[in-house]
């Protein structure tokens, strides 16, 4: 869309929109629940830089897992983490390693967002999201190169899953790559 441009929203039922005067979603803001056939009474007429549309009336769901937290694995080790929140993390991950985290809940069926603090130092490691010791594979997601075992960079992947409480596996399919922690956040 152009810039400082808009002068009407549709929004459809279950949204709300809300509109940046700057760009990256910065400045002053106003948020509508409902189609708005003009902005100029709202001294909105010509101003919006950016957007952003979302869900209203859905609980939001955000957990994070350390990664040395699991219930169970193979083939891995943990060490003294330099990433910003310290602790450890889980290292020596090799090809066909694993971790398994029991009793992860997902509270309602539907998208989630899987991030993963992960560090590897030439790249080319690849894990694997899995549900009920590998009954389930949800996805895979690639290792980039960080430059070293404790430059630390998070990569992600959208899953999708149905409700309910599992044991949940990080599989090595490529290993060569440190794993801080990963957060599960409902889309
Ligand atoms: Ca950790």
């Amino acid at each position: 869309m152009r810039n400082d441009d808009i002068t009407s929203v549709r929004v459809a039922s279950g949204y709300k929109v809300t509109v940046y005067s700057d760009d990256n979603f910065t400045g002053a803001t106003l948020t509508k629940t409902a189609d708005d056939a003009s902005l100029v009474d709202d001294n909105w007429n010509d101003v919006v830089s950016s957007l952003e549309v979302s869900a209203v009336g859905r609980s939001s769901f955000s957990t994070l897992v350390q990664a040395e937290a699991y219930s169970a694995m193979s083939g891995v080790s943990t060490e003294a983490t330099t990433d910003t929140d310290g602790g450890l993390n889980v290292g020596y991950i090799e090809t066909a390693d694993w971790m398994a985290y029991n009793g992860i809940t997902f509270p309602a069926t539907g998208s989630y967002k899987l991030e993963y603090r992960v560090a590897s130092p030439s790249g080319g490691g690849k894990l694997s999201l899995d549900l009920n010791a590998g009954a389930t594979v949800l996805g895979t997601v690639d290792i980039p190169a960080t430059g070293g075992w404790q430059n630390w960079t998070t990569v992600s992947h959208t899953v999708s899953v149905t409700a309910g409480t599992y044991n949940l596996g990080i599989y090595a399919q490529a290993g060569g790559w440190n794993f801080n922690w990963f957060r599960i956040t409902r889309l």
